[in-house]
């Protein structure tokens, strides 16, 4: 039985990058033996394992092979047998096909080394063209790796074309590609993951509004400002989906089974441009139209949300308008139901005066401004 550790942790130990997580391959050896030495088996179908102390994963050096469409349908075989070339080679790219012996040799089968030296993102061997999310994942370690001079390699994105004119990314699962797109938003340059995908023509399926026109070039510009400002996902999200239509923005993020959060952000900062954009200064109606409309005084942290994404979102001279936005609500949040009950407002004329009062709050800004 020989231990080896594979995949990334190797490809970012060459690469001078710190390692995360470390992952193991097995082989000559059984689960059964895996279990005697107090191995705990996960999942039923694959032979992985987590070690008793580390809780890292072993898993036994497997191959696979495509049976179906999208990412089902594949077949494990696990024996003693498969060698650990076997194993690497059903994995995307050659960088991540490497392994390490306890010895510390470098074990390179498909010339992941020449390719980390090369800068490429390079296909393993044909059966790249078996799981669509390697496009994803590959649009994804472009985004991570741009920094370091990492491109797509020629072959591998005329692979992916073919991928996509095969209809193979429309079997993908909402679910799958979400949790690609999430993680790419928090990549070093996440606006590559989004032009990789683009290159290969698989854009048109996952969000093909991005495509439109300038739209391309303003979504990313949004990302890339979401991103320097270190936001969350909800607001880079929000950034990205900032030049569609409302309608189009909450269908896509819908579709592509995004969490409510990003939902949600989505469609507010997207409804609220256009209302934001005609907006003119002294106008406390439509200012207080804007915050009741955000929900401010119940989300105050969606709220901070929204102004970053629409920061990213609004051109120069419309940024000024944040700023009347802030202040306002900051004029209008200090509006207290309890005081106002005390005076011996309720029901509806409690609501009114409520309003009544923000309104003059933010009035009063305007006049000081
Ligand atoms: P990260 O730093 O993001 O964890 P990683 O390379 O370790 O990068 P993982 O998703 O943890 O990526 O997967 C571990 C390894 O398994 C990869 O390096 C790759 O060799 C292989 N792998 C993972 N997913 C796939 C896939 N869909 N197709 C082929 N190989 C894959
Ligand atoms: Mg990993």
């Amino acid at each position: 039985m020989k231990t080896y550790l594979v995949g990334g942790a190797v490809r970012d130990e060459l690469l001078g990058l710190p390692v995360k997580d470390r992952d193991w391959v097995v082989t000559g050896a059984t689960p059964e033996e895996m279990l005697q030495r107090g191995f705990k088996q996960v999942g039923a179908d694959f032979p992985v394992f987590l070690h008793p102390k580390s809780r890292e994963e072993y898993a036994l050096a497997r191959t696979e092979r495509k049976q179906g469409r999208g990412y089902h349908g594949f077949t494990v075989y696990s024996a003693p047998d498969v060698t650990l070339e076997a194993d690497l080679k059903r994995r995307d790219l050659t960088i991540n096909a490497m392994a390490k012996s306890t010895a510390g040799e470098i074990v390179d089968p498909f010339g992941g080394r020449d390719d980390l030296r090369g800068r490429k993102l390079r296909h393993v061997s044909e059966a790249f063209a078996e799981d669509p999310l390697r496009i994803l994942r590959t649009a994804r370690f472009a985004a991570r790796l741009q920094p370091q001079g990492f491109s797509v390699a020629d072959s591998t994105m005329a692979l992916m074309r073919q991928m996509v004119d095969d209809g193979e990314v429309d079997h993908l699962v909402p679910e799958r590609v979400w949790q690609e797109i999430q993680r790419a938003l928090h990549e070093n340059e996440p606006g590559t993951f989004f032009e990789v995908l683009r290159d290969c023509g698989a854009l048109a399926t996952i969000i093909p509004e991005l495509e439109q026109g300038d739209t391309f070039s303003a979504a990313i510009g949004a990302l890339r400002c979401a991103h320097r400002g270190n936001s969350g996902t909800d607001t880079r999200f929000a950034a990205l989906m900032s030049p569609l239509k409302p309608a189009e923005a909450v269908n896509r993020a819908a579709q592509l089974k995004a969490p409510n959060g990003c939902q949600d952000l989505a469609r507010l900062t997207t409804s609220l441009i256009p209302q934001i954009r005609a907006m003119k200064a002294g106008k406390a109606e439509t200012l207080l139209g804007v915050l009741d409309e955000a929900d401010v005084w119940r989300r105050s942290d969606r709220f901070a949300e929204l102004l970053s994404a629409l920061k990213c979102a609004l051109p120069d001279p419309e940024q000024v308008k944040l700023g009347w936005l802030e202040s306002a609500q900051h004029a209008a949040t200090g509006v207290q139901a309890k005081t106002l009950m005390e005076q011996g407002f309720k029901g509806k004329e409690l609501g009114e005066a409520i309003r009544n009062e923000r309104l003059r709050r933010i009035s009063a800004l305007n006049q000081t401004q």
